[in-house]
């Protein structure tokens, strides 16, 4: 049985006007299913995004990982948002930044790019963005292109985890399951993607709350040094990692 927050609460008498539905809406989340995926939304940042059972529900600590693109981002430069599911962060930076050129957002699952699509035509940034249909951990749709920044909020649980982890259990296994360890994404994104940073630029990415070792490991062997920043929760939560020559000048 899952409390109702004050937040879902409002949401959902925002949401729906006959007394009935909204009991049958509250007993539904008490129940523990996700109210996004009942209302087809969900706040991020500063709007709502389109949600589908697709897509991991956006929390309020990616917008920790949002905020560091938006700042780090370069006058007119491009990224590329790697495992982008809903699309809130890629499409977010894009918002934001009305200067940048480019967002390409990959994910595997086509229902979590049609909910992206749906979001960018919202927020009017659909110009701007490519959304692509791909595997990154077998695939490599980047090819030789550029980008200033590559962006990741992959799945980094581990696959032990998934089941006794509080509150996971209505979401897509895909947008959660990080591997054994966890870091299966971060390794491959790190190897495969590093080719594709322009001069200067750097991997931004959301990580679990005890990856921040992991995390430098896997940069440090491939010859990048990782910053480590903090979710709302005072949590480890944000990595960026720069090459290790262009940060040492
Ligand atoms: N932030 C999610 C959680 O810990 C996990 C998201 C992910 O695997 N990228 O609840």
């Amino acid at each position: 049985m899952a409390e109702i927050t004050r937040d879902e609460l409002r949401i959902i008498n925002e949401t729906y006007s006959d007394p009935d539905e909204r009991r049958r809406v509250c007993e539904a989340v008490e129940s523990g299913e996700m109210l996004a995926y009942i209302i087809g939304k969900w706040f991020f940042y500063r709007h709502d995004f389109v949600i589908n059972r697709d897509c991991l529900v956006p929390r309020p600590d990616t917008e920790r990982v949002a905020e560091e693109a938006i700042a780090l981002l370069p006058e007119n430069g491009s990224f590329a948002d790697l495992c982008t599911g809903s699309g809130c962060i890629g499409l977010t930076l894009l918002d934001e930044r009305k200067d940048c050129r480019r967002g390409l957002l990959i994910d595997l699952s086509a229902g979590a790019l049609d909910a992206a699509a749906q979001s960018a035509k919202l927020l009017g940034c659909n110009e701007r963005a490519a959304l692509v249909t791909a595997d990154i951990l077998s695939d490599d749709p980047l090819g030789d292109e550029k980008f200033d920044l590559i962006i990741s909020n992959p799945p980094y649980i581990r696959s032990a985890d998934i089941d006794t982890y509080p509150g996971l259990a209505a979401e897509p296994r895909l947008a959660l399951d990080g591997g054994r360890d966890g870091l299966v994404f971060y390794r491959r994104i790190v190897g495969t993607f590093a080719k594709n940073l322009a001069n200067g630029g750097a991997f931004v990415f959301e990580i679990g709350f005890d990856q921040a070792d992991g995390i430098s490991s896997i940069a440090d062997e491939n010859g990048f040094d990782a910053k480590i920043g903090k979710d709302y929760s005072g949590n480890d939560r944000v990595a960026v990692l720069r090459r290790r020559d262009s940060s040492r000048q």
